[in-house]
């Protein structure tokens, strides 16, 4: 068997979902029994995503070997349900660091080691070799940026030359504007692009324009016809209620069927079954008649796709507990230094608080006053990674007394640190990849709230960060009715922490980054069950 290529790549701009336009179509290749995965380029010269700040390329995705990639990744995983590993993610810093590493053992001796051939057949090489090992019958490949760039023109040379010897099928992805004064759609900007295209000799099979509307006839002619294509070949993904639903307006569209057809490949096999379930449960999405206020209070809130797997994790889970959620997102330095009544101003429509990851000293005193506003006021908590960390540091200041009590991270001279650097990252002197990063396991004590959540002694989840809580303290917090949920299987380190009596969970983990819309993360479900009962119960004390 030979891997089949379609490769996604986008003329005009970037962030139009070129990434969910890549899922969608693995999606349905999946539908139909076909082993198919994406594989994703990016063109930027960092080894991978690990040590980008979230504001410059959204949320760092975390894949269950511990590698730092693209939060397209996250989109991948969400849609597909399957598990990615390093080989998946290609950026120009991977290729770049390997070809110079080999001209330094001497294996180019004798040339000049060239863009063309040596980057370009390396990228062919790495692409062959991740869909043998996969035993891909389709390998769907998003090359990451805009064409015309400097950064990935490489990448698409070399799918150029992939086409050469391969069977792959070109999906250009555009943005048709709208303009509002006229209400017309306007293909100007998609013609352009499509000289760009042309120009570095390729000639797409198939054009996914996103809109706002639905594509006009007109629209669909005009673009059709200057970029040589039949009519069908130009594809609606004109904005719906969720993304999850994509991959059946493309179904809807014929959009299945062409695609298989240009692979050359049998299109009489949908599975009707998986096909049922992906629409019950994206119909799912916002379908309840409880609305809960749900906030995010963290520190990259002017960019919500640094948050991106919190907000599908919530998404997944409200759909299971049959709820519309209103996300709130919040500033947490907006809480600093305010007194009770401006902090129950900003938060006390909320059903449920989140507090979500993050590095840096930035924002933490108000996020510790969020913890506190739950704790005291019985509202439904949950922390990821910093969100226990605080949640550890709120409880030591204001249960147990001890002062000067914070994260070495966020003060070093600190009276009492509760929070420490862990012992293995005491000599780590890199940044990039050093982190506890990837898939741990965590042994989870029976009777808690985690244990409620996962229904098992066992929890597998991701991690991404350099502290953790203090071992000094765990009795003092004991004592004071803390509970410690969870802990890595030795016991040492600490890996859940709970309220007695009222939902509050913090965990050390990421497990928003595992929760699929089939299966949504367990510490969220809980979460957003509990949410939704402290909302029944307020609007009951509302009516008295
Ligand atoms: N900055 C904290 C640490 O490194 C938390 C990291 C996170 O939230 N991912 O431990």
């Amino acid at each position: 068997m030979q891997t089949k290529y379609v490769v996604v790549i986008g003329s005009l701009l970037s962030g139009i979902g070129k990434g969910v336009v890549t899922a969608s179509i693995t999606k349905i290749l999946g539908m139909y029994g076909y082993n198919a995965m994406p594989l994703k380029f990016d063109g930027y010269l960092n080894y991978d995503c690990g040590t980008m700040n979230p504001y410059r390329h959204g949320e760092v995705f975390v894949l269950e070997d511990g590698s730092e990639v693209d939060m397209d990744f996250g989109e991948y995983e969400r849609f597909i349900d399957r598990d990615f590993n390093n080989a998946f993610s290609l950026t120009g810093g991977k290729v770049f660091s390997e070809i110079i590493s080999n001209e330094r053992k001497g294996k180019f001796l004798g040339r000049d080691v060239q863009i063309i051939p040596h980057v370009t057949d390396f990228i062919i090489d790495r692409v062959e070799k991740t869909a043998e090992d996969n035993k891909l019958e389709v390998m769907v490949i998003e090359v990451g940026g805009t064409v015309g760039d400097i950064e990935n023109s490489y990448f698409v040379e070399a799918m150029r030359q992939l086409a050469l010897k391969r069977k792959v099928v070109f999906v250009n992805t555009t943005f048709v504007p709208e303009l509002e004064t006229v209400g017309e759609q306007k293909t100007k900007p998609t013609q352009i692009a499509m000289r760009g295209l042309m120009q570095a000799g390729i000639q797409p099979n198939f054009i996914v324009c996103r809109s706002k509307n639905k594509l006009t006839a007109e629209t669909r002619n005009k673009i059709a016809y200057f970029a040589n294509l039949p009519k069908e070949a130009i594809i609606d993904d004109h904005d719906l209620e969720n993304i999850y639903k994509i991959p059946l307006d493309f179904i809807r569209q014929g959009f299945d069927k062409l695609i298989l057809s240009a692979l050359e490949l049998d299109s009489g096999r949908i599975n009707k079954e998986e096909l049922e379930s992906w629409d019950s449960n994206s119909k799912a999405i916002n379908a309840g008649n409880d609305i809960l206020n749900i906030a995010i209070v963290g520190k990259y809130m002017s960019l919500h796709d640094s948050y991106k797997s919190v907000k599908e994790a919530i998404v997944h889970s409200a759909a299971s507990n049959n709820v519309k959620v209103n996300l709130n997102w919040i500033e947490s330095e907006e809480l600093e230094g305010e007194g009770e009544s401006r902090i129950r101003e900003t938060l006390g429509t909320n059903d449920g608080i989140i507090v979500p990851g993050g590095f840096g000293g930035r924002g933490i005193e108000g996020m510790i006053n969020t913890v506190r506003y739950c704790r005291e006021n019985g509202v439904p908590y949950l922390g990821l990674c910093l969100g226990m960390q605080v949640m550890a540091i709120e409880f030591a200041r204001n249960v147990c007394n001890i002062e000067g009590s914070n994260s070495a991270e966020f003060d070093k001279g600190a009276e009492n640190k509760i929070i420490v650097l862990m012992d293995d990252q005491k000599k780590v002197i890199d940044k990039g990849g050093t982190m506890r990063l990837g898939s741990f396991p965590a042994k989870i004590k029976e009777g808690t709230e985690a244990y409620k959540a996962y229904g098992s002694q066992l929890a597998h989840e991701r991690h991404r960060h350099r502290y953790e809580f203090n071992n000094d303290y765990r009795e003092a917090f004991e004592n004071k009715g803390m509970v410690v949920s969870g802990t890595s299987p030795d016991g040492k380190l600490v890996e859940m922490l709970e309220w007695k009596g009222q939902f509050g969970i913090g965990t050390q983990a990421h497990p928003e980054l595992k929760s699929r819309l089939v299966r949504p993360a367990p510490l969220f479900n809980r979460f957003i069950h509990e949410s939704r009962s402290f909302h029944l119960r307020r609007k009951d004390r509302d009516i008295i």
